[in-house]
């Protein structure tokens, strides 16, 4: 149970559009829907799968792109690189940021942590090169359970390349 905080989606959302508002962003209805679907869905998405939600469907899909873009520039949502498929975006959630497994069947996904070891490593980086804001993109691919139960009414058609 969370004491901390109480803050519904909502106000997660319009904390973050205030927060962009502040740095010179406009609030638009854009970007008041694109931010509380990406509270409401943490995961990764492509641009196509943002842009096919209910409240996002009369944006075209450059604009949202654009406006993504700007997300990523403010820190807000990072991309991310799955594999073969186009590149997806997801909001910066505090605290490290998840990897990903990644079934090569169906493409459901599962966040998984990465290592400390690894952010040792990030840091020890950062150190050595002087370079800042040091960080890591790990995917692991595999076969998730779906993908390999045995399947008594249909086959399981494999399209994994
Ligand atoms: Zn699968």
């Amino acid at each position: 149970m969370n004491t901390y905080h109480h803050s519904t989606e909502a106000d997660v959302a319009e904390a973050i559009v205030s927060q962009l508002q502040a740095r010179g962003l406009r609030r638009t209805a854009a970007l008041r829907n694109l931010i509380r679907e990406m509270v409401a869905h943490p995961a990764p998405g492509a641009i196509a799968h943002w842009a096919g939600l209910p409240s996002l469907r009369e944006l075209n899909s450059v604009t949202l792109y654009r406006l993504m873009m700007k997300l990523e520039q403010a820190d807000v949502v990072r991309g991310v690189h799955l594999g073969e498929r186009a590149q997806c975006f997801q909001l910066i959630q505090p605290g490290p940021q998840p990897d990903y497994l990644v079934c090569t069947n169906c493409g459901d996904l599962q966040p998984v942590e990465a290592p400390a070891e690894l952010r040792q490593m990030e840091q020890q980086l950062a150190r050595q090169s002087g370079w800042q804001g040091v960080r890591h993109e790990l995917e692991f691919f595999g076969l998730c359970p779906d993908c390999t139960a045995p399947h008594t009414e249909d086959q399981v058609h494999s399209t994994a390349r």
